[in-house]
């Protein structure tokens, strides 16, 4: 069997003590792969790695950093199948999801391909005349960036394609159940000539890596996608020495169908939002808000068009929805269902449970579940679900529905359904969300700013505001 292992300073090496951790298939639970573990030594080298090669990186002209990121772009898409093809190994999302994860991390490339050579700084008309301010946009230094396992490229191109484009250099931890889809990544920016040392790839135990980096002097960014629980903990560690954080985090997101909606599209919207990823996306709706008058009609149409969809191995030509991840999510997808119903909750449609792995360890499927009739000590009501549920509640009036979508914690995404504009627009506004899918279950995309409010995080990735999380701003006085 394979063993993959780390790169560090532009070599793929062992760990010292030559031992790996197994790679799993989530839809069979057989091992599919070892990786190389790491601890805190191999970080510190990969940090020392990184730190050289700044030096360097961070003066090399910015159209000959995207350059590099343009060729990584192409490669990527070039070897989008068998990227792909590691991911639902991985991963196990079906094999056309994963295609388009991989068109999608490849964009990041494209984007900041462009956007590494328009670090603009500024000039300021001083109250002095014999003054001049300037202000200067320079790269923050070396960057630990830790990733999730549901997004296992794409997470990491969003990531690392920014730091690059400003003149950064990485340390990536990727997932533990996913580093292969990053071990492919990583070769493919060997390939597209990025200097030794500039990213560098560690897995291994979250722990004493997490901990390495944050105590770090040398690191000074850290970028992180995952729980909230584990994205607090880190900031606590990053501030020891007052590391700049960008925390992409956990969600809540409340969909909200007006009785103006058109209902097949926000089916559609609804199935996009819901069952991508088996509903293992932060922003996967949690809450289905449904205005009364429409409730029972959306909940027709919606069964309706679950029974259209195929669980499966995600290998299989027709799946359109794969396993969860492991057994710890589906046990806690099992329990949110279980509580609902034990509290009043009634199942409409699905609610089937099974276990068809070769072991312990994958084959968790969970069939597309809608349960109504929601409250407030419901745990799928206030908790993220990350699984294939549908929660509906209904509500009366636009002011009801508001107050209830913002009253959470977490604050990454929102959709609505409406045909109205000035609905649409008055909505948008006030939702507490940092992204408002508007009759639009899919808003993610390259070029516009994802991250969230609350506890979904801090900062933003994608677009122009992407590239600002990885720069300093320097202002110098010049007195002539
Ligand atoms: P997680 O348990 O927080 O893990 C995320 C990453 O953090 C993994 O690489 C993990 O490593 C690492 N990690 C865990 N404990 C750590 C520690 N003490 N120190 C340093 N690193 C540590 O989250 P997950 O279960 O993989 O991902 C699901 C969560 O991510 C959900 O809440 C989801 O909403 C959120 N998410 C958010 C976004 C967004 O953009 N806002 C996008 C995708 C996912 P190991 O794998 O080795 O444990």
């Amino acid at each position: 069997m394979k063993g993959h292992r780390l790169y560090i300073d532009g070599e793929w090496v062992l760990s010292d003590s030559e031992a790996f951790f197994d790679v799993v298939n989530p839809s069979t639970g057989l091992v599919i792969g070892r990786m190389s573990k790491a601890g805190a030594d191999e970080t510190k080298r990969a940090i020392d790695a990184a730190a050289e090669a700044y030096k360097k990186w961070s003066v090399t002209p910015p159209n000959e950093r995207g350059a590099i990121l343009r060729r990584a772009y192409e490669l990527l898409m070039e070897n989008k199948r068998e990227i792909a093809e590691a991911m639902t190994l991985e991963q196990g999302k079906p094999l056309k999801e994963a295609e388009g994860e991989v068109a999608y991390a490849a964009s990041f490339f494209e984007w900041y391909a462009e956007e590494a050579k328009r670090i603009y700084g500024e000039t300021i008309p001083s109250w002095y005349m014999n003054k001049r301010i300037m202000v200067l946009r320079q790269p923050i230094g070396v960057v630990a960036a830790i990733t999730p396992w549901n997004f296992p490229a794409a997470m990491v191109t969003r990531k690392i394609a920014p730091a690059l484009a400003a003149g950064c250099t990485v340390v990536l931890k990727p997932a533990t159940q996913t580093p292969i889809t990053a071990v492919r990544i990583m070769a493919l920016l060997e390939q597209a000539g990025l200097p030794k040392g500039v990213v560098n790839l560690v897995a291994g135990p979250a722990n004493d890596i997490g901990e390495a980096l944050m105590k770090d002097t040398r690191v000074k960014k850290l970028t992180f996608t995952g729980s909230t629980e584990v994205g607090k903990l880190l900031m606590q560690q990053a501030a020891s020495t007052v590391k700049k954080v960008s925390l992409e985090l956990g969600g809540h997101a409340p969909m909200v169908v007006f009785e103006d909606a058109d209902l097949d599209k926000a089916v559609e919207g609804a199935i996009a939002t819901k069952l991508r990823n088996c509903g293992q996306t932060c922003i996967s709706t949690n809450r289905f808000y449904i205005q009364e008058s429409i409730s029972q009609e959306f909940i027709k149409r919606l069964a309706e068009r679950l029974k259209t969809m195929k669980l499966g191995d995600g290998f299989e030509e027709d799946t359109d929805i794969g396993p969860l991840i492991d057994n710890k999510s589906y046990l806690k997808v099992k329990h949110h269902i279980e509580d609902a119903l034990k509290k009043g909750a009634v199942l409409e449609y699905g609610g089937g449970l099974k276990h068809v792995g070769a072991t312990e360890n994958g084959g968790y499927f969970i069939e597309p579940t809608i349960i109504s009739g929601i409250c407030k000590d419901m745990i799928i009501s206030t908790e993220e679900t990350f699984g294939p549920v549908i929660p509906i509640l209904t509500f009366k009036t636009e002011e009801e529905v508001i107050l209830a979508a913002n009253d959470t914690n977490y604050g990454l995404a929102a959709y609505l359904f409406t045909e109205s504009l000035a609905r649409s627009m008055r909505v948008s506004e006030a939702l507490e969300f940092g992204i408002i899918g508007v009759n639009d279950g899919r808003p993610s995309t390259a070029q516009a700013p994802f991250g969230g409010m609350k506890e979904s995080g801090i900062g933003r990735e994608g677009g122009k505001y992407g590239l600002e999380e990885f720069l300093e701003t320097k202002f110098i006085s010049m007195a002539l």
